[in-house]
């Protein structure tokens, strides 16, 4: 089983607790869809360095990922870029987006930066819609008509994922 640290910069307590959340999530999700790499927030391996960049606006819902792959496909480094505070309209104006929207943000940065490049559809879809919730923690992100939090990924992405790590 291969190993893959995320290494989290100075992003604020929510972002901690979004990209914290998508680390759990994705392994739950990999053990279940027998993709064989798992990710450890600090933990060893080559390492997905994550911060916030202002030159992301807010409005946002996709980051910015640069992964170097070595001729195997599989990880050397990844630098992964998130929108400072993701936020979402609502009809009082706009406000901080909820922990499961920025989940699904950076599960799909870390997903990219695990060498899947292409977007398909799921968490990997190109175009990700914001579902405003009835408070923060209800927000979501909808490809498809398939809303997340709860993460999910295609079979495509599965299949992606086990010819990089097996
Ligand atoms: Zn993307």
């Amino acid at each position: 089983m291969a190993a893959v640290s995320v290494k989290l910069g100075d992003i604020g307590a929510s972002w901690t607790a979004a990209c914290r959340q998508a680390v759990s999530d994705l392994n739950v999700l990999f053990r279940r869809k027998g993709i064989q790499v798992v990710l450890a927030v600090n933990g060893s391996g080559p390492t997905i360095s994550v911060r916030t960049d202002p030159g992301i606006i807010g409005t946002a819902v996709h980051g910015k990922t640069s992964a170097e792959t070595d001729a195997a496909g599989k990880l050397v480094r990844a630098d992964v870029r998130l929108p400072v505070k993701p936020t979402i309209n609502t009809p009082a104006g706009m406000r901080d987006a909820g922990t499961g929207m920025a989940e699904v943000i950076a599960a799909h940065e870390f997903v990219h930066a695990l060498g899947h490049a292409p977007h398909n559809s799921h968490l990997m879809a190109q175009t990700l819609n914001k579902v405003l919730g009835d408070r923060a923690a209800g927000d979501k992100l909808q490809a498809g008509g398939i809303s997340m939090p709860p993460l999910q990924l295609s079979d495509d992405s599965v299949a992606k994922l086990k010819a990089i790590w097996g």
